[in-house]
């Protein structure tokens, strides 16, 4: 079993949230929402984002610098880039990984104009030299620049534009905490509801030009695990199955047999989800298992789980945190027709009752 683990494709993971620099990439931008009336979901982040929106306006001053934190694919860079357009600004994006040295960062820092938005994608990634250059830009607009070496070594300050500083990372607190608390504004994206995506879905079928009726819509929607990239990704695939196999129009029909060809079970689980709670209640007992060990035992990376699968798993109920590790609940069981208690030895590590420790 291991071995199949190990030699599935990650990399072409259907269900995968990570963006695909690639063939999709032209598609996602046509499909990005410009206005935050286009925005769907998200409604509390969004209703206070318009009220600093308009603040910042009416002031005819820059917007405070901006965190957005969520898993991949829940829209934190089409919300930059609304942002910026709200505001009538111009936006430069760029990514912590993309920044290498500090000299690259107060060559974008000084090409911006005042009010401008920067984007930093995967803010949590920026070197620690780095970092230290924005503390002063987000603080006081100001570039602290060390001439010389030595005891002779002297520092000048320059001014720089007033910008907002929009950031984006999957998780608030891998940030650290200087960096963070220079954010005046934090907005958690959450996942989506089927509602929610199946409204996405039809939008952007209407984009796209590909005929779809309302079951259909929300047969690509349940499966999306709460999120836009994969509800996108699915209806393109799905698509494909009505021109081919239909007449092309999606129907719940189709979706449900293009679906079913990827793999991808009737809560948006593909075989990724299923082995890692197969591992958990089959090695472990149901759990708890730390998470280290269940990512060894999986091949993945701790990070990944972290940021990818559970989610998910735990928004549907099917994962619980403990401090002493990961959990299978009763219903994991159930979907994957197990019977619950299956696999564990008496008096093992505590199955049930320990979920109200959780952490969340
Ligand atoms: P992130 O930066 O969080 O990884 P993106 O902003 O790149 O996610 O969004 C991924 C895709 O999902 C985009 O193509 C966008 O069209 C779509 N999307 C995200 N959020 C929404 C939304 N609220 N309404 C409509 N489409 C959305």
């Amino acid at each position: 079993m291991m071995e199949e683990v190990n030699e599935f494709d990650f990399e072409n993971r259907i269900v995968s949230n990570e963006y695909d620099a690639g063939q999709d990439a032209e598609v996602e931008n046509n499909l990005r929402p410009k206005t935050l009336d286009q925005y769907i979901g998200q409604e509390k982040a969004k209703s206070n984002l318009s009220i600093y929106i308009e603040s910042a306006k009416r002031r005819g001053e820059a917007l405070d610098h901006v965190l957005l934190y969520g898993p991949p694919g829940l829209g934190k860079t089409t919300l930059a880039g609304i942002i910026a357009n709200e505001l009538s600004v111009n936006i430069r994006t760029t990514s912590g990984p993309a920044i290498e040295k500090p000299g690259d960062l107060a060559a974008i820092l000084t090409g911006l104009s005042d009010g401008d938005v920067l984007f930093i994608d995967e803010i949590h990634r920026l070197s620690r030299a780095v970092e230290e250059i924005l503390y002063p830009a987000m603080e006081d607009y100001a570039l602290d620049i060390i001439l010389g070496k030595g005891p002779s070594a002297r520092s000048i300050r320059l001014t720089i534009p007033r910008f907002t500083l929009i950031g984006a990372t999957t998780r608030a607190g891998q940030l650290t905490t200087p960096l963070r608390d220079r954010f005046g504004v934090l907005l958690k994206l959450e996942l989506y509801t089927p509602e929610e995506l199946a409204t996405i879905v039809k939008r952007s079928a209407s984009i796209l030009e590909i005929d779809i009726t309302e079951q259909g819509a929300l047969a690509i929607a349940s499966r999306s695990r709460g999120t836009p990239r994969i509800a996108n990704r699915l209806l393109k695939r799905v698509r494909d199955f009505a021109l081919v196999k239909g007449d092309g129009n999606v129907t719940s029909e189709i979706a449900d047999m293009a679906l079913e060809s990827l793999e991808i079970d009737e809560l948006g689980l593909d075989n990724i989800d299923r082995r890692m709670l197969e591992a958990i209640i089959k090695f472990y007992g149901g759990g708890p298992v730390g998470l280290e060990t269940l990512a060894a035992t999986i091949g993945e990376e701790a990070i990944t789980i972290e940021d990818v699968y559970e989610p998910y798993l735990m928004q549907i109920g099917f994962l619980s945190r403990t401090p002493r590790g990961r959990q299978a609940t009763p219903r994991a069981y159930e979907h994957l027709g197990i019977p619950y208690g299956a696999f564990s030895s008496p008096g093992a590590k505590g199955i049930a009752g320990q979920t109200k420790m959780d952490l969340d």
